[in-house]
Protein backbone atom coordinates (compact mmCIF):
# COMPACT_ATOMS: atom_id res chain seq x y z
CA UNK A 1 0.00 0.00 0.00
CA UNK A 2 1.83 2.78 1.42
CA UNK A 3 4.87 1.21 1.41
CA UNK A 4 8.30 2.08 -0.35
CA UNK A 5 11.50 1.30 -0.64
CA UNK A 6 14.37 4.26 -0.52
CA UNK A 7 18.19 4.49 -0.01
CA UNK A 8 19.05 7.26 2.17
CA UNK A 9 22.09 8.48 4.81
CA UNK A 10 21.13 8.87 8.72
CA UNK A 11 22.03 12.83 9.29
CA UNK A 12 20.97 12.26 12.71
CA UNK A 13 18.10 10.87 15.34
CA UNK A 14 16.78 12.00 17.83
CA UNK A 15 15.21 10.04 20.85
CA UNK A 16 10.93 9.94 21.26
CA UNK A 17 9.58 8.20 24.16
CA UNK A 18 10.99 5.19 25.85
CA UNK A 19 12.34 2.74 23.24
CA UNK A 20 11.66 4.61 19.82
CA UNK A 21 13.71 7.06 17.97
CA UNK A 22 13.32 9.70 15.23
CA UNK A 23 15.55 9.10 12.34
CA UNK A 24 16.30 12.35 9.69
CA UNK A 25 17.53 10.86 6.39
CA UNK A 26 18.80 11.87 3.16
CA UNK A 27 17.37 9.68 0.54
CA UNK A 28 17.93 9.24 -2.99
CA UNK A 29 14.65 9.97 -4.40
CA UNK A 30 11.86 11.26 -1.86
CA UNK A 31 14.75 14.01 -0.24
CA UNK A 32 14.85 14.56 3.33
CA UNK A 33 12.35 13.03 5.33
CA UNK A 34 11.88 12.45 8.76
CA UNK A 35 10.76 8.79 10.40
CA UNK A 36 10.06 6.70 13.16
CA UNK A 37 12.57 3.58 14.04
CA UNK A 38 10.53 1.60 16.69
CA UNK A 39 11.84 -0.10 19.55
CA UNK A 40 15.73 1.27 18.49
CA UNK A 41 16.89 1.87 21.86
CA UNK A 42 15.72 -1.75 23.37
CA UNK A 43 19.13 -3.30 24.24
CA UNK A 44 17.60 -6.64 22.17
CA UNK A 45 16.78 -3.77 19.02
CA UNK A 46 17.11 -5.64 15.79
CA UNK A 47 18.16 -2.63 14.17
CA UNK A 48 21.44 -2.77 15.79
CA UNK A 49 23.83 0.37 14.32
CA UNK A 50 21.80 0.32 11.36
CA UNK A 51 20.31 3.96 12.12
CA UNK A 52 23.53 5.77 13.20
CA UNK A 53 24.34 8.65 11.83
CA UNK A 54 26.52 8.48 8.97
CA UNK A 55 25.11 5.34 7.63
CA UNK A 56 23.80 4.80 4.57
CA UNK A 57 21.21 2.66 4.11
CA UNK A 58 18.71 0.66 2.23
CA UNK A 59 15.29 1.27 3.67
CA UNK A 60 11.59 -0.19 3.57
CA UNK A 61 9.59 2.71 4.81
CA UNK A 62 5.69 3.20 5.42
CA UNK A 63 4.53 6.78 4.27
CA UNK A 64 2.81 8.64 7.18
CA UNK A 65 1.26 11.83 7.05
CA UNK A 66 3.59 13.51 9.12
CA UNK A 67 6.73 10.99 9.98
CA UNK A 68 7.31 8.12 7.87
CA UNK A 69 7.84 4.79 9.46
CA UNK A 70 10.94 2.74 8.53
CA UNK A 71 10.06 -0.98 8.53
CA UNK A 72 13.39 -2.52 7.33
CA UNK A 73 16.87 -0.99 6.89
CA UNK A 74 20.04 -3.06 5.28
CA UNK A 75 23.33 -0.71 5.63
CA UNK A 76 24.94 -0.54 2.57
CA UNK A 77 27.72 1.41 4.12
CA UNK A 78 28.93 2.85 7.41
CA UNK A 79 31.48 4.51 6.72
CA UNK A 80 33.26 3.10 9.71
CA UNK A 81 36.66 5.42 9.04
CA UNK A 82 34.66 8.51 9.74
CA UNK A 83 34.09 7.78 13.29
CA UNK A 84 37.27 6.52 14.08
CA UNK A 85 39.19 9.60 13.55
CA UNK A 86 38.25 12.62 15.29
CA UNK A 87 38.91 15.26 12.25
CA UNK A 88 37.19 13.29 10.16
CA UNK A 89 33.94 12.92 12.03
CA UNK A 90 34.30 16.47 12.44
CA UNK A 91 34.28 17.69 9.45
CA UNK A 92 31.12 14.69 8.91
CA UNK A 93 29.36 16.44 11.39
CA UNK A 94 29.66 19.64 9.27
CA UNK A 95 28.41 18.43 5.95
CA UNK A 96 25.46 16.43 7.43
CA UNK A 97 24.77 19.73 9.81
CA UNK A 98 24.57 21.25 6.27
CA UNK A 99 22.36 19.38 4.85
CA UNK A 100 19.62 19.11 7.59
CA UNK A 101 19.73 23.02 7.59
CA UNK A 102 19.83 23.46 3.97
CA UNK A 103 17.16 20.78 3.31
CA UNK A 104 13.51 21.17 3.74
CA UNK A 105 11.10 18.24 4.43
CA UNK A 106 10.24 15.96 1.53
CA UNK A 107 12.30 18.41 -0.53
CA UNK A 108 13.57 16.34 -3.45
CA UNK A 109 17.45 16.53 -4.81
CA UNK A 110 19.03 13.94 -6.63
CA UNK A 111 22.03 16.12 -6.67
CA UNK A 112 22.28 16.88 -3.22
CA UNK A 113 22.04 13.16 -2.05
CA UNK A 114 24.86 12.48 -4.90
CA UNK A 115 27.05 15.16 -3.40
CA UNK A 116 26.23 13.82 -0.35
CA UNK A 117 27.57 10.28 -0.80
CA UNK A 118 30.30 11.68 -2.24
CA UNK A 119 31.77 13.78 0.40
CA UNK A 120 31.67 10.55 2.94
CA UNK A 121 33.12 8.64 0.32
CA UNK A 122 36.15 10.95 0.46
CA UNK A 123 35.81 11.47 4.42
CA UNK A 124 36.61 7.69 4.55
CA UNK A 125 39.75 8.04 2.53
CA UNK A 126 42.74 8.30 4.01
CA UNK A 127 44.56 10.47 1.64
CA UNK A 128 42.13 13.25 1.48
CA UNK A 129 42.09 15.84 4.00
CA UNK A 130 38.78 16.36 6.04
CA UNK A 131 38.73 20.10 6.26
CA UNK A 132 39.45 20.58 2.43
CA UNK A 133 36.53 17.47 1.40
CA UNK A 134 33.95 19.75 4.29
CA UNK A 135 35.16 23.00 2.69
CA UNK A 136 34.64 21.99 -1.17
CA UNK A 137 31.15 20.40 -0.35
CA UNK A 138 30.32 23.29 0.96
CA UNK A 139 30.77 25.43 -1.53
CA UNK A 140 29.17 22.94 -4.14
CA UNK A 141 25.99 22.17 -1.63
CA UNK A 142 25.69 26.43 -1.84
CA UNK A 143 25.71 26.01 -5.54
CA UNK A 144 22.92 23.23 -6.27
CA UNK A 145 20.59 25.66 -3.40
CA UNK A 146 21.04 28.68 -5.58
CA UNK A 147 24.51 30.35 -4.18
CA UNK A 148 27.43 29.77 -6.44
CA UNK A 149 30.08 31.97 -5.61
CA UNK A 150 31.34 34.24 -8.54
CA UNK A 151 35.09 33.68 -8.92
CA UNK A 152 35.81 34.76 -12.12
CA UNK A 153 34.28 38.04 -12.76
CA UNK A 154 32.54 40.33 -10.40
CA UNK A 155 29.29 39.33 -8.98
CA UNK A 156 27.52 42.24 -9.75
CA UNK A 157 28.70 43.78 -13.12
CA UNK A 158 30.57 40.78 -14.25
CA UNK A 159 33.73 42.50 -15.10
CA UNK A 160 36.82 39.73 -15.71
CA UNK A 161 39.47 39.45 -12.99
CA UNK A 162 39.59 38.30 -9.64
CA UNK A 163 39.47 41.83 -8.27
CA UNK A 164 41.30 40.69 -4.88
CA UNK A 165 37.65 41.57 -2.66
CA UNK A 166 35.62 38.94 -2.01
CA UNK A 167 31.81 39.99 -0.96
CA UNK A 168 29.74 37.94 1.57
CA UNK A 169 26.80 39.49 0.96
CA UNK A 170 27.08 40.10 -2.86
CA UNK A 171 27.79 36.62 -3.61
CA UNK A 172 31.80 36.84 -4.75
CA UNK A 173 34.13 38.68 -6.03
CA UNK A 174 33.99 42.44 -6.42
CA UNK A 175 34.94 44.68 -8.17
CA UNK A 176 36.38 48.49 -6.35
CA UNK A 177 33.31 50.22 -8.19
CA UNK A 178 30.28 47.35 -7.47
CA UNK A 179 31.68 46.99 -3.76
CA UNK A 180 29.37 47.65 -0.48
CA UNK A 181 29.42 47.12 2.75
CA UNK A 182 31.80 44.90 4.33
CA UNK A 183 34.51 43.27 1.92
CA UNK A 184 37.38 40.73 2.36
CA UNK A 185 40.70 41.13 0.77
CA UNK A 186 41.39 37.97 -0.25
CA UNK A 187 45.38 36.71 -1.30
CA UNK A 188 45.78 35.80 -4.70
CA UNK A 189 45.97 31.76 -4.51
CA UNK A 190 42.59 32.90 -2.60
CA UNK A 191 40.17 32.38 -5.50
CA UNK A 192 42.30 29.64 -7.43
CA UNK A 193 42.12 27.44 -4.61
CA UNK A 194 38.12 28.04 -4.14
CA UNK A 195 37.53 27.99 -7.79
CA UNK A 196 39.28 24.01 -7.00
CA UNK A 197 37.13 23.38 -4.55
CA UNK A 198 34.15 24.83 -5.75
CA UNK A 199 35.09 22.41 -8.80
CA UNK A 200 36.07 19.45 -6.55
CA UNK A 201 39.59 19.48 -8.21
CA UNK A 202 41.96 20.89 -5.33
CA UNK A 203 45.88 20.27 -4.56
CA UNK A 204 46.58 18.71 -2.03
CA UNK A 205 49.87 20.81 -1.90
CA UNK A 206 47.41 24.51 -1.30
CA UNK A 207 49.46 26.10 1.60
CA UNK A 208 47.79 25.99 5.28
CA UNK A 209 47.53 30.02 5.36
CA UNK A 210 45.17 29.67 2.10
CA UNK A 211 43.33 26.89 3.66
CA UNK A 212 42.34 28.35 6.57
CA UNK A 213 41.78 31.80 5.20
CA UNK A 214 39.35 30.13 2.47
CA UNK A 215 37.61 27.74 4.61
CA UNK A 216 36.80 30.77 7.16
CA UNK A 217 35.20 32.79 4.17
CA UNK A 218 33.39 29.44 3.23
CA UNK A 219 31.85 29.16 6.64
CA UNK A 220 31.05 32.99 6.50
CA UNK A 221 29.30 33.10 2.98
CA UNK A 222 27.19 29.48 3.63
CA UNK A 223 25.87 30.89 6.81
CA UNK A 224 24.99 34.23 5.65
CA UNK A 225 23.35 32.59 2.22
CA UNK A 226 21.83 29.32 4.01
CA UNK A 227 21.04 31.76 6.90
CA UNK A 228 21.53 29.47 9.94
CA UNK A 229 24.54 28.87 11.77
CA UNK A 230 26.35 25.57 11.41
CA UNK A 231 27.16 24.65 15.07
CA UNK A 232 29.72 21.52 13.95
CA UNK A 233 32.12 23.87 13.07
CA UNK A 234 33.32 24.92 16.30
CA UNK A 235 34.66 21.25 16.71
CA UNK A 236 36.81 21.76 13.30
CA UNK A 237 40.30 21.00 14.30
CA UNK A 238 42.20 23.84 13.04
ZN1 LIG B 1 31.67 45.12 -10.62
Amino acid sequence: MALYKEQGIVLRTMRLGESDRIVTLMTQGSGKIRAVAKGVRKTKSRWGARLEPFTHVDLVLYRGRDLDIVTQAQILSPFTPIRSDYARFAAGEVVMEAVDKVMQDREKSVRTFMLLLGALRALSLPDEDPLMVADSFLLRLAALAGFRPALAACAVCGRPGSHGKFSVAQGGIVCESCRTGAVVTVGEDAVPYLDSLLNADWSAETPEGVRRECSGLIRAYVEYHFDRPIRSWTHMPR
